[in-house]
């Protein structure tokens, strides 16, 4: 796979699911930018990594919630690179309650990070896209937006809504030869799975057809292949990396 001139933005690059996205998409040739919102010190050392490739990195902070925000992203991201050619919307998080115990609090901050984020940076890019007649849009899902998860009402709303949006903006866009697809990931060991109790984390392995949890390069490498020019007539499409977590 070869994105060599190939532009990226991966949104929630600074650890986890994110940076290993970011790091992959350089190994195969592109330039990278991030974004974050806490860890500044952890994006600045993936751009170090993505450079010593001989790539641009960029690392921006910016609060994927808001609009202005995504919009500046983009513009500083085309105006420092040339172009934008593959979007990655990944930035998540989870505030995990059962529902009569969610606060309204809990479910907002979901589902403006979760949702409205990738809102915001896919209508960003959508106009670069279509003068261009190209472009990659992957938007990281879970399978728990498949099947839902106790004390998830929050988190599987938002991740069933962007499901809801890849297939969508997939029609919208499909004219002006952009895909848009999404990863499902399975539990994958990350700062986000590391909060859970270990019963969770069990009950993850278990549930798995493999007896394994993912790692953060099984994501990744499907991520690449999404955005190669291998992966060019798939689009619309939810893909599970889950070793079998739900099937
Ligand atoms: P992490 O918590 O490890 O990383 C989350 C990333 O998102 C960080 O870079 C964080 O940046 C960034 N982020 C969070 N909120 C914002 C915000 N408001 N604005 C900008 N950046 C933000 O999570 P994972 O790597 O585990 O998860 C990545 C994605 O994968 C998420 O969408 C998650 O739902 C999904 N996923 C994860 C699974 C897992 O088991 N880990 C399973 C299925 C899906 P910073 O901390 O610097 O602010």
């Amino acid at each position: 796979m070869n994105l060599e001139g190939k532009n990226a933005i991966v949104t929630g690059g600074s650890i986890g699911i994110g940076t290993a996205m970011a790091l992959d998409l350089a190994r195969h040739g592109a330039n990278v930018a991030i974004n974050y919102r806490r860890h500044a010190d952890e994006a600045n050392a993936v751009v170090v990594e993505i450079e010593k490739m001989g790539r641009k990195g960029l690392a921006v902070q910016a609060d994927v919630a808001s609009t202005a925000d995504a919009e500046a992203m983009v513009k500083k991201v085309v105006e420092e690179f040339g172009s934008i050619d593959i979007l990655v919307c990944n930035a998540g998080i989870n505030r995990d309650a059962p529902i009569w115990k969610m606060t309204e609090e809990q479910w907002d901050e979901v589902m403006d990070t979760n949702l409205k984020g990738y809102f915001n940076y896919i209508r960003a890019v959508a106009p670069y896209f279509r003068d261009q007649k190209s472009g990659r849009i992957i938007n990281i899902t879970s399978i728990n937006g498949l099947r839902g998860k106790f004390a998830q009402s929050n988190y599987a709303a938002s991740k069933a809504g962007i499901i809801g949006l890849t297939k969508t903006v997939a029609k919208e866009l499909g004219k002006s030869l952009v895909t848009v697809n999404a990863v499902a990931p399975g539990m994958i060991m990350t700062e986000m799975a590391k909060q859970l109790d270990q019963k969770w984390i069990d009950l993850a392995i278990n549930e798995t057809v493999l007896g394994k949890l993912g790692e953060l390069d099984d994501v990744a490498h499907l991520v690449t292949f999404l955005a190669s020019d291998l992966a060019g007539h798939i689009t619309g499409q939810i893909i599970s990396v889950d070793g079998g977590q739900y099937i």
